[in-house]
Protein backbone atom coordinates (compact mmCIF):
# COMPACT_ATOMS: atom_id res chain seq x y z
CA UNK A 1 0.00 0.00 0.00
CA UNK A 2 1.36 3.56 -0.91
CA UNK A 3 2.52 5.60 1.68
CA UNK A 4 0.20 9.13 2.08
CA UNK A 5 2.41 11.66 0.97
CA UNK A 6 4.07 13.60 4.25
CA UNK A 7 2.82 17.69 4.61
CA UNK A 8 5.11 18.99 7.52
CA UNK A 9 3.16 20.20 10.42
CA UNK A 10 2.46 24.25 9.85
CA UNK A 11 2.65 24.98 13.48
CA UNK A 12 5.93 23.31 13.82
CA UNK A 13 7.80 25.82 14.98
CA UNK A 14 5.46 27.06 17.45
CA UNK A 15 6.33 25.24 20.18
CA UNK A 16 9.76 24.38 19.94
CA UNK A 17 12.88 26.08 21.55
CA UNK A 18 15.82 27.00 19.55
CA UNK A 19 19.05 27.63 21.63
CA UNK A 20 22.57 29.29 19.77
CA UNK A 21 24.91 26.61 19.58
CA UNK A 22 27.68 27.88 21.22
CA UNK A 23 28.83 31.60 19.87
CA UNK A 24 28.08 29.95 16.64
CA UNK A 25 25.44 31.73 13.99
CA UNK A 26 23.50 28.23 14.40
CA UNK A 27 20.67 27.34 16.72
CA UNK A 28 19.55 23.71 17.94
CA UNK A 29 16.57 22.44 19.14
CA UNK A 30 16.58 22.74 22.47
CA UNK A 31 15.76 18.50 22.16
CA UNK A 32 17.24 16.77 19.16
CA UNK A 33 16.49 13.34 18.20
CA UNK A 34 19.33 10.15 17.75
CA UNK A 35 19.19 7.31 15.54
CA UNK A 36 21.20 5.17 17.36
CA UNK A 37 19.12 2.47 18.52
CA UNK A 38 15.36 1.27 17.24
CA UNK A 39 16.50 2.48 13.30
CA UNK A 40 18.61 -0.37 12.18
CA UNK A 41 18.11 -3.13 9.74
CA UNK A 42 17.32 -3.55 6.58
CA UNK A 43 13.55 -3.00 6.23
CA UNK A 44 12.92 0.37 7.34
CA UNK A 45 9.62 0.18 9.85
CA UNK A 46 6.82 2.28 9.77
CA UNK A 47 7.73 2.88 13.04
CA UNK A 48 11.02 4.84 12.56
CA UNK A 49 9.53 6.79 9.90
CA UNK A 50 6.18 7.62 11.96
CA UNK A 51 8.84 8.83 15.04
CA UNK A 52 10.65 10.70 12.76
CA UNK A 53 8.19 12.86 10.68
CA UNK A 54 6.74 13.24 14.70
CA UNK A 55 9.71 14.90 15.15
CA UNK A 56 10.23 17.12 12.57
CA UNK A 57 5.95 18.34 13.30
CA UNK A 58 6.96 19.34 17.09
CA UNK A 59 9.89 21.45 15.77
CA UNK A 60 13.02 18.64 16.05
CA UNK A 61 14.90 20.27 13.29
CA UNK A 62 17.99 18.22 14.45
CA UNK A 63 18.71 14.72 13.82
CA UNK A 64 21.80 12.94 14.91
CA UNK A 65 23.62 9.79 13.33
CA UNK A 66 26.95 7.99 13.15
CA UNK A 67 28.15 5.70 10.73
CA UNK A 68 28.13 2.75 12.61
CA UNK A 69 24.30 2.78 13.99
CA UNK A 70 22.23 0.15 13.13
CA UNK A 71 23.20 -2.78 13.46
CA UNK A 72 24.07 -3.70 11.01
CA UNK A 73 26.18 -1.16 10.76
CA UNK A 74 25.05 1.74 8.32
CA UNK A 75 21.78 0.89 8.03
CA UNK A 76 20.19 3.50 10.26
CA UNK A 77 21.60 6.08 7.29
CA UNK A 78 20.19 4.15 5.39
CA UNK A 79 16.67 4.42 6.92
CA UNK A 80 17.59 7.63 7.50
CA UNK A 81 17.78 7.83 3.67
CA UNK A 82 14.60 6.58 2.72
CA UNK A 83 13.07 8.86 5.12
CA UNK A 84 14.71 11.85 3.29
CA UNK A 85 13.97 10.86 0.22
CA UNK A 86 10.05 9.68 0.56
CA UNK A 87 9.22 12.27 2.64
CA UNK A 88 11.77 14.85 4.17
CA UNK A 89 13.63 16.06 1.38
CA UNK A 90 11.46 19.07 -0.04
CA UNK A 91 12.81 20.38 4.04
CA UNK A 92 16.97 19.98 3.55
CA UNK A 93 17.29 23.36 4.31
CA UNK A 94 15.15 23.23 7.60
CA UNK A 95 17.22 20.44 9.14
CA UNK A 96 20.38 19.64 11.01
CA UNK A 97 21.82 16.46 9.97
CA UNK A 98 24.86 14.85 11.88
CA UNK A 99 26.83 12.18 11.48
CA UNK A 100 30.07 10.98 12.83
CA UNK A 101 33.18 8.71 12.09
CA UNK A 102 35.50 7.02 14.31
CA UNK A 103 34.00 3.31 16.00
CA UNK A 104 34.53 0.18 14.15
CA UNK A 105 33.03 0.15 10.42
CA UNK A 106 34.77 -1.70 8.10
CA UNK A 107 37.43 -4.62 8.37
CA UNK A 108 41.32 -3.77 8.07
CA UNK A 109 43.13 -0.74 9.11
CA UNK A 110 41.49 1.86 7.75
CA UNK A 111 38.22 1.04 9.53
CA UNK A 112 38.16 3.01 12.47
CA UNK A 113 39.48 5.53 14.69
CA UNK A 114 40.89 9.04 13.07
CA UNK A 115 43.39 9.28 10.12
CA UNK A 116 42.39 11.33 7.53
CA UNK A 117 41.75 7.88 5.29
CA UNK A 118 39.33 6.42 7.31
CA UNK A 119 37.50 9.69 8.15
CA UNK A 120 37.02 10.89 4.60
CA UNK A 121 36.20 7.68 3.43
CA UNK A 122 33.61 7.31 5.96
CA UNK A 123 31.80 10.45 5.18
CA UNK A 124 32.26 9.72 1.43
CA UNK A 125 30.07 6.12 3.16
CA UNK A 126 27.95 8.23 5.38
CA UNK A 127 26.81 10.89 2.03
CA UNK A 128 25.79 7.96 -0.09
CA UNK A 129 23.75 6.24 2.16
CA UNK A 130 21.71 8.95 3.27
CA UNK A 131 21.72 10.19 -0.03
CA UNK A 132 23.11 13.47 1.38
CA UNK A 133 25.15 16.22 -0.76
CA UNK A 134 26.65 17.49 2.59
CA UNK A 135 25.76 16.83 6.07
CA UNK A 136 25.68 19.90 8.26
CA UNK A 137 27.59 18.56 11.48
CA UNK A 138 30.37 16.02 10.50
CA UNK A 139 32.02 14.90 14.17
CA UNK A 140 35.16 12.92 14.89
CA UNK A 141 33.21 10.39 17.53
CA UNK A 142 35.86 9.38 19.75
CA UNK A 143 39.74 10.20 20.51
CA UNK A 144 41.98 8.19 18.75
CA UNK A 145 45.11 8.10 20.94
CA UNK A 146 47.22 7.12 18.14
CA UNK A 147 46.62 9.09 15.67
CA UNK A 148 48.45 12.71 15.48
CA UNK A 149 45.27 15.17 16.57
CA UNK A 150 46.30 17.13 13.63
CA UNK A 151 45.49 14.61 11.38
CA UNK A 152 42.33 14.07 12.76
CA UNK A 153 41.06 17.80 13.07
CA UNK A 154 42.87 18.50 9.35
CA UNK A 155 40.22 15.95 8.25
CA UNK A 156 37.46 17.60 9.30
CA UNK A 157 38.86 20.75 8.20
CA UNK A 158 38.69 18.94 4.97
CA UNK A 159 35.21 18.00 4.79
CA UNK A 160 34.16 21.74 5.37
CA UNK A 161 36.67 23.26 2.71
CA UNK A 162 35.13 20.38 0.14
CA UNK A 163 31.37 21.65 0.88
CA UNK A 164 30.72 18.04 2.32
CA UNK A 165 30.50 19.38 6.05
CA UNK A 166 29.07 22.90 7.13
CA UNK A 167 30.39 22.54 10.32
CA UNK A 168 32.25 20.12 12.33
CA UNK A 169 32.63 18.83 16.22
CA UNK A 170 34.25 16.18 18.38
CA UNK A 171 32.41 13.16 20.60
CA UNK A 172 33.62 12.10 23.92
CA UNK A 173 37.15 13.93 23.57
CA UNK A 174 38.29 14.85 26.95
CA UNK A 175 39.01 18.89 28.28
CA UNK A 176 42.08 18.54 27.80
CA UNK A 177 41.89 17.25 23.98
CA UNK A 178 39.01 19.39 23.19
CA UNK A 179 41.06 22.41 23.74
CA UNK A 180 43.78 21.31 21.68
CA UNK A 181 41.02 20.34 18.75
CA UNK A 182 39.87 24.07 18.98
CA UNK A 183 43.12 25.66 18.88
CA UNK A 184 44.00 23.06 15.82
CA UNK A 185 41.21 23.44 13.78
CA UNK A 186 40.82 27.49 14.37
CA UNK A 187 44.17 27.36 13.15
CA UNK A 188 42.90 25.78 9.71
CA UNK A 189 40.59 28.53 9.65
CA UNK A 190 37.18 26.10 10.95
CA UNK A 191 35.37 26.49 14.42
CA UNK A 192 34.55 23.51 16.16
CA UNK A 193 31.62 23.94 16.43
CA UNK A 194 30.35 21.74 18.98
CA UNK A 195 30.86 18.96 21.68
CA UNK A 196 28.84 15.27 21.85
CA UNK A 197 29.54 13.95 25.42
CA UNK A 198 27.50 11.73 27.68
CA UNK A 199 25.71 13.88 30.24
CA UNK A 200 23.26 12.85 32.61
CA UNK A 201 21.77 12.75 36.25
CA UNK A 202 23.37 9.58 36.47
CA UNK A 203 26.77 10.56 34.12
CA UNK A 204 28.22 13.77 35.03
CA UNK A 205 31.98 13.25 34.28
CA UNK A 206 31.90 16.52 31.51
CA UNK A 207 31.46 18.63 34.94
CA UNK A 208 34.68 17.70 35.69
CA UNK A 209 36.38 19.96 32.69
CA UNK A 210 35.09 19.34 29.54
CA UNK A 211 31.70 21.62 30.05
CA UNK A 212 34.05 24.67 31.39
CA UNK A 213 36.34 24.38 28.10
CA UNK A 214 33.29 24.54 26.21
CA UNK A 215 32.12 27.89 27.72
CA UNK A 216 35.65 29.12 27.64
CA UNK A 217 35.76 28.61 23.80
CA UNK A 218 32.61 29.62 23.31
CA UNK A 219 31.54 25.59 21.36
CA UNK A 220 28.11 24.66 22.03
CA UNK A 221 27.35 21.08 23.72
CA UNK A 222 25.15 18.53 22.75
CA UNK A 223 24.55 16.13 26.19
CA UNK A 224 23.45 12.45 24.77
CA UNK A 225 21.92 10.00 26.69
CA UNK A 226 20.52 12.61 28.72
CA UNK A 227 17.58 9.46 29.69
CA UNK A 228 20.85 7.44 30.91
CA UNK A 229 19.53 4.77 28.21
CA UNK A 230 15.83 5.17 29.57
CA UNK A 231 16.44 4.67 33.24
CA UNK A 232 15.71 8.14 34.18
CA UNK A 233 12.44 7.67 33.06
CA UNK A 234 9.23 5.37 34.17
CA UNK A 235 10.71 2.86 31.83
CA UNK A 236 11.22 -0.01 33.92
CA UNK A 237 9.42 1.48 37.20
CA UNK A 238 7.80 -2.43 37.74
CA UNK A 239 11.53 -4.12 36.61
CA UNK A 240 12.91 -4.87 33.68
CA UNK A 241 10.20 -5.81 30.80
CA UNK A 242 10.45 -7.38 27.45
CA UNK A 243 10.69 -4.85 24.75
CA UNK A 244 13.18 -2.64 26.93
CA UNK A 245 16.45 -1.54 26.11
CA UNK A 246 17.76 -3.64 29.38
CA UNK A 247 15.81 -6.54 28.29
CA UNK A 248 18.09 -6.68 25.39
CA UNK A 249 21.11 -7.02 27.69
CA UNK A 250 23.47 -4.55 25.42
CA UNK A 251 24.36 -1.01 25.51
CA UNK A 252 21.89 -1.04 29.27
CA UNK A 253 22.00 -4.36 31.66
CA UNK A 254 19.34 -5.20 33.59
CA UNK A 255 22.26 -4.65 36.74
CA UNK A 256 22.43 -1.24 35.87
CA UNK A 257 19.01 -1.06 36.85
CA UNK A 258 18.99 -2.75 39.46
CA UNK A 259 21.11 -0.61 41.19
CA UNK A 260 19.62 2.43 40.25
CA UNK A 261 15.96 1.64 40.86
CA UNK A 262 16.13 3.78 44.81
CA UNK A 263 17.48 7.14 43.01
CA UNK A 264 14.92 6.44 40.11
CA UNK A 265 11.85 6.50 42.63
CA UNK A 266 13.35 9.53 44.77
CA UNK A 267 13.96 11.38 41.65
CA UNK A 268 9.97 10.70 39.98
CA UNK A 269 8.52 11.60 42.92
CA UNK A 270 10.42 15.18 42.95
CA UNK A 271 9.18 14.83 39.22
CA UNK A 272 5.45 14.85 39.81
CA UNK A 273 6.21 17.82 42.59
CA UNK A 274 7.37 19.72 39.77
CA UNK A 275 4.50 18.49 37.69
CA UNK A 276 6.28 16.42 34.93
CA UNK A 277 7.47 13.16 34.59
CA UNK A 278 10.86 11.73 34.98
CA UNK A 279 12.22 11.62 31.68
CA UNK A 280 10.78 15.12 31.39
CA UNK A 281 12.83 16.38 34.78
CA UNK A 282 16.08 14.73 33.63
CA UNK A 283 15.75 16.58 29.82
CA UNK A 284 15.31 19.49 31.66
CA UNK A 285 18.27 19.06 34.10
CA UNK A 286 20.76 18.86 31.64
CA UNK A 287 19.37 21.78 29.75
CA UNK A 288 19.81 24.26 33.00
CA UNK A 289 22.98 25.34 32.13
CA UNK A 290 23.18 27.25 28.95
CA UNK A 291 25.95 25.83 28.08
CA UNK A 292 24.46 22.50 27.08
CA UNK A 293 22.53 23.38 23.88
CA UNK A 294 20.11 20.65 22.70
CA UNK A 295 19.64 17.24 24.65
CA UNK A 296 20.01 14.21 23.08
CA UNK A 297 17.05 12.04 23.10
CA UNK A 298 16.59 8.47 22.22
CA UNK A 299 12.99 6.82 21.91
CA UNK A 300 11.03 3.41 20.49
CA UNK A 301 8.06 5.46 20.27
CA UNK A 302 6.02 8.22 18.80
CA UNK A 303 4.33 8.44 22.39
CA UNK A 304 7.67 8.56 24.33
CA UNK A 305 9.11 11.43 21.77
CA UNK A 306 5.78 13.72 23.23
CA UNK A 307 6.48 13.04 26.10
CA UNK A 308 9.92 14.34 25.65
CA UNK A 309 9.41 17.32 24.26
CA UNK A 310 6.48 18.59 26.14
CA UNK A 311 9.65 18.65 29.29
CA UNK A 312 10.08 22.09 27.32
CA UNK A 313 6.99 23.13 29.20
CA UNK A 314 9.02 23.36 32.02
CA UNK A 315 12.64 23.74 31.86
CA UNK A 316 13.53 25.78 35.10
CA UNK A 317 14.43 24.88 38.58
CA UNK A 318 14.35 26.30 41.91
CA UNK A 319 17.54 26.37 44.11
CA UNK A 320 15.79 24.16 46.38
CA UNK A 321 14.86 21.74 43.83
CA UNK A 322 18.42 21.25 42.42
CA UNK A 323 19.81 20.93 45.96
CA UNK A 324 16.94 18.19 46.35
CA UNK A 325 18.26 16.35 43.27
CA UNK A 326 21.94 16.55 44.47
CA UNK A 327 20.85 14.74 48.26
CA UNK A 328 19.36 12.00 45.91
CA UNK A 329 22.17 11.65 43.65
CA UNK A 330 24.36 11.46 46.70
P1 LIG B 1 18.30 8.42 25.97
O1 LIG B 1 19.04 8.52 27.24
O2 LIG B 1 17.32 9.46 25.61
O3 LIG B 1 17.58 6.97 25.96
C1 LIG B 1 16.60 6.67 24.99
C2 LIG B 1 15.80 5.46 25.45
O4 LIG B 1 15.12 5.75 26.65
C3 LIG B 1 14.72 5.09 24.45
O5 LIG B 1 15.20 4.23 23.45
C4 LIG B 1 13.69 4.43 25.34
O6 LIG B 1 14.10 3.12 25.68
C5 LIG B 1 13.80 5.25 26.60
N1 LIG B 1 12.88 6.40 26.61
C6 LIG B 1 12.99 7.57 25.93
N2 LIG B 1 11.99 8.40 26.25
C7 LIG B 1 11.23 7.75 27.15
C8 LIG B 1 10.05 8.10 27.85
N3 LIG B 1 9.47 9.29 27.69
N4 LIG B 1 9.52 7.18 28.70
C9 LIG B 1 10.09 5.97 28.88
N5 LIG B 1 11.22 5.58 28.24
C10 LIG B 1 11.78 6.47 27.38
O7 LIG B 1 19.31 8.42 24.78
P2 LIG B 1 20.08 7.30 23.90
O8 LIG B 1 20.94 6.47 24.78
O9 LIG B 1 19.10 6.64 22.99
O10 LIG B 1 21.01 8.26 23.04
C11 LIG B 1 20.42 9.30 22.29
C12 LIG B 1 21.27 9.62 21.11
O11 LIG B 1 22.55 10.08 21.54
C13 LIG B 1 21.60 8.43 20.20
O12 LIG B 1 20.54 8.11 19.34
C14 LIG B 1 22.79 8.98 19.47
O13 LIG B 1 22.37 9.89 18.47
C15 LIG B 1 23.52 9.73 20.57
N6 LIG B 1 24.58 8.91 21.18
C16 LIG B 1 25.87 9.28 20.94
C17 LIG B 1 26.92 8.55 21.41
C18 LIG B 1 28.31 9.01 21.15
O14 LIG B 1 29.27 8.28 21.43
N7 LIG B 1 28.48 10.19 20.60
C19 LIG B 1 26.71 7.31 22.20
C20 LIG B 1 25.30 7.05 22.48
C21 LIG B 1 24.30 7.84 21.98
P3 LIG B 1 13.41 1.80 25.07
O15 LIG B 1 14.11 1.64 23.73
O16 LIG B 1 13.74 0.76 26.07
O17 LIG B 1 11.95 2.10 24.92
Amino acid sequence: MAMAEYVAAAGRYDGMVYRRCGASGVKLPAISFGLWQNFGGAELQESCRAMVLRAFDLGITHFDLANNYGPPPGSAETNFGRILRGDLGHYRDELVVSTKAGYDMWPGPYGEWGSRKYMLASLDQSLRRMGLEYVDIFYSHRLDPETPLEETMGALAQAVRVGKALYVGISNYPAAETAEAVRLLGEMGVRCLIHQPKYSMFVRTPEEGVLGVLREKGMGAIAFSPLAQGLLTDRYATGVQAGTRAARMESLKSEDVEGRMAQVRALAKLAVERGQTLAQMAIAWVLRDGVVTSALVGASSVAQLEQNVAALEKLEFTAGELTAIEQILG
